[in-house]
């Protein structure tokens, strides 16, 4: 869970980072954006804007000069003169005050003496003063121009018609010349200028040139007089971040844009670059982490496992695992469980001893030697059975007391431990009765034990200060029986004959039924 815990927030960690840095850089791009857009649209304003004060100075200029006289027999070579000496236009021309077109540098005998009817000349005729024309569709050569054009006036004054310039919008002028190119074209970023009317005066897509735009938000802000910058959809429908400056005299403007999208993919790629130095260091963060969490968990879980299978019934527990010491809480743990579990066992072991045993001898009780005789006959183990009595113990008992009673039997227990087997099981049945189950199929060694023990008795002195005797019944497994019950009957049958016979005695067992007993 930790784990998870610790990829989720590294994973968190990432997302939020991406977004935050996506987001500043997305910020700061559009900032950096619309000032370079501002910076350009204004510079190229300024620009245009004193371009076309000089056009109209020049106009003005040669206009004064050729006004003295517009009979001049070489008024064709000086319009020329001067349309190639500036290069601001695409023709230059000469009309009277009554609109008729007296010369033109691209002069052909049909235009000549025409009365001209195309909005711009119309215009200046009306206004009579410097000015910048909206575009047009010329009637003389047919293509979109815009017009700029200064009044002629004669030597006492009077008003005697216009010298104009046509710049031809669809073919090579001087907006190309400086719009030509755009800071950041790389992005997709390009300017276009509009009219006062809000027609394309340039673009670099030429087809749309003279198409009216006014709807887009910049369009209309430029042409009201405004700068500045702003997101917009543009009359395409992209999404563009547009800054815009209007050229002073002829009420046009100059917007300058870039597509949002391209803006996003440079903040997209940046973030991308961020996700890519970060993952290596995040991933190994992430490995230690989940190291070092498995490290200081590991001994809990050790210990949890442990913890499961401590049960009041099982008390043959594995010893506690051993941890190392990285976790202070799992060690306190560890120590405390130590404890615990020695405590229990030592219950568990003392329990167990008091249920096995007769308090007294510390001799098997009848429950585990029923036990023992239980699991050889169901494992089909041959075995032999002693069944003993102490002779005339109840007159020990009245002759030297209960007490000394005890000591006697005390003292037979542990005279039975060093006269058998280690592995005989010897059991207190009861009273002053003793049982011994002698492992083996050879009843001869277990005959040999019962005798042994007999003259033991018989010879050795009790706590009493003398002896105290004692009868032997013996039988076998399988010889003598087919079962516990059996087996028990003939031997206390043999018991009781080795008492009726005077006691001190070992008295061998007779079969039971059809069993027969192969040492018999
Ligand atoms: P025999 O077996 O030789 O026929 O005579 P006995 O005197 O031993 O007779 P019995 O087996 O009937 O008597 C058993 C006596 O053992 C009775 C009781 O006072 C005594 N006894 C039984 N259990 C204990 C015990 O735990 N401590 C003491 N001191 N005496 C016990
Ligand atoms: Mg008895
Ligand atoms: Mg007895």
């Amino acid at each position: 869970m930790v784990t998870a815990i610790v990829v989720a927030t590294v994973f968190a960690t990432v997302v939020i980072l991406s977004f935050v840095a996506y987001q500043n850089e997305k910020k700061s791009l559009f900032r950096l954006t619309f000032q370079l857009n501002e910076v350009y649209a204004e510079k190229i304003a300024a620009t245009t804007n004193s371009l076309f004060q000089h056009m109209m100075q020049s106009l003005e200029i040669t206009g004064k000069y050729l006004s003295a006289d517009l009979t001049r027999s070489d008024l064709h070579d000086q319009l020329m003169l001067f349309q190639e000496g500036n290069s601001f236009f695409n023709s230059v021309f000469i009309v009277d005050k009554e609109g008729t077109l007296l010369d033109a540098t691209n002069l052909t005998p049909a235009m000549k003496g025409n009365r001209l009817v195309s909005e711009g000349p119309l215009q200046a005729l009306k206004e009579r003063k410097p000015m910048v024309s909206e575009p047009y569709v010329s009637a003389t050569t047919n293509k979109l121009i815009v017009m700029v054009s200064a009044p002629l006036h004669d030597s006492s004054g009077q008003y005697i018609g216009f010298i104009g310039g046509s710049i031809r919008l669809h073919e090579t002028n001087v907006f190309q010349t400086v719009l030509g190119s755009v800071p950041n074209e790389s992005d997709g970023s390009y300017a276009y200028v509009v009219s006062s009317g809000g027609a394309l005066l340039y673009h670099p897509d030429s087809s749309r040139i003279g198409e009216r735009v006014n709807e887009n938000l910049a369009v209309s802000k430029v042409i009201s007089g405004g700068s500045g910058s702003e997101r917009i959809v543009n009359t395409k429908g992209v999404d563009m971040l547009a800054s815009y400056a209007p050229i002073g005299n002829a009420g046009w403007g100059i917007v300058a844009q870039t597509p949002v999208a391209s803006v996003l993919v440079s903040a997209s790629k940046l973030v991308m670059t961020i996700v890519l130095y970060m993952l290596p260091a995040l991933l190994l963060f992430t490995a230690v982490i989940t190291w070092l969490v498995r490290k200081l968990s590991e001994p809990l879980v050790k210990l949890a496992d442990f913890a499961i299978q401590l049960t009041p019934t099982n008390g043959n527990m594995d010893e506690l695992p051993r941890i190392h010491g990285l976790n202070y809480e799992a060690n306190e743990l560890h120590k405390a469980l130590g404890r615990a579990v020695r405590h229990f066992r030592y219950q568990f072991d003392s329990l167990s001893q008091e249920a096995r045993t007769d308090p007294l001898t510390g001799l098997y009780n009848r429950r585990t030697m029923d036990k023992f005789i239980g699991g050889w006959i169901a494992q089909g183990s041959p075995f032999s059975l002693l069944v003993m009595d102490l002779d005339h113990f109840k007159s020990v008992n009245d002759t030297y007391g209960h007490d000394v009673g005890d000591e006697v039997l005390k003292f037979l227990a542990n005279d039975l431990r060093r006269l058998l087997e280690e592995e005989d099981v010897i059991c207190r049945f009861g009273g002053e009765e003793f049982i011994v189950l002698l492992p083996g199929d050879r009843f001869e060694t277990a005959l040999e034990a019962a005798e042994r023990i007999r003259k033991h008795m018989a010879e050795t002195d009790s706590p009493t200060g003398g002896k105290v005797t004692l009868s032997i019944g013996a039988a076998h497994y399988p010889g003598f029986a087919g079962n516990a019950e059996q087996l028990f009957r003939v031997a206390d049958e043999a018991l009781y004959r080795a008492k009726h016979q005077g006691r001190n005695r070992v008295e061998i067992a007779r079969a039971a039924g059809e069993v027969m007993a192969a040492s018999q």
